[in-house]
């Protein structure tokens, strides 16, 4: 989607620090990172925000989630992690292109704020 900057970091077109790529979906390190470990990971695919999921797109969830577990794993998280996705301006969604945070080394505390 034209204007949209996480299309753009898909695309290339915008750097971002890279951590793991597939033809589904991207994974890089936030820029500014609120924990030890904080990356998203975000659909190729122009999708706004978790409001706009439909039944369509289970597998792709999947994929998302089996990923996190994988990167994970790989980083070193055994102490756990946690996995955020921001809907709307009330949800503190910034970037309106669906991704999820992925936050872990370091003791997370509930409610988040
Ligand atoms: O959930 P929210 O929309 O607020 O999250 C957007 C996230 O994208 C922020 O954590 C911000 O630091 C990150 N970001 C990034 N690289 C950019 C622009 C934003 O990692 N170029």
């Amino acid at each position: 989607m034209e204007d949209c900057l996480f299309c753009k970091i898909a695309a290339g077109e915008v750097p971002s620090n890279k951590l793991y790529e597939d033809d589904r979906l991207l994974a890089f390190y936030d820029i500014d990172p609120q924990a030890p470990v904080h990356f998203l990971v975000i659909p190729k695919q122009h999708i706004a925000s978790a409001a706009a999921l439909t039944e369509a797109d289970a597998e792709l969830l999947g994929h998302v989630f089996a990923t996190i577990a994988s990167l994970c794993a790989k980083l070193g998280c055994e102490g756990g992690y946690r996995v955020v996705t921001n809907v709307g301006v009330d949800g503190g969604q910034s970037v309106p292109h669906l991704h999820f945070h992925v936050l872990a080394k370091r003791s997370l505390a509930w409610p988040p704020g």
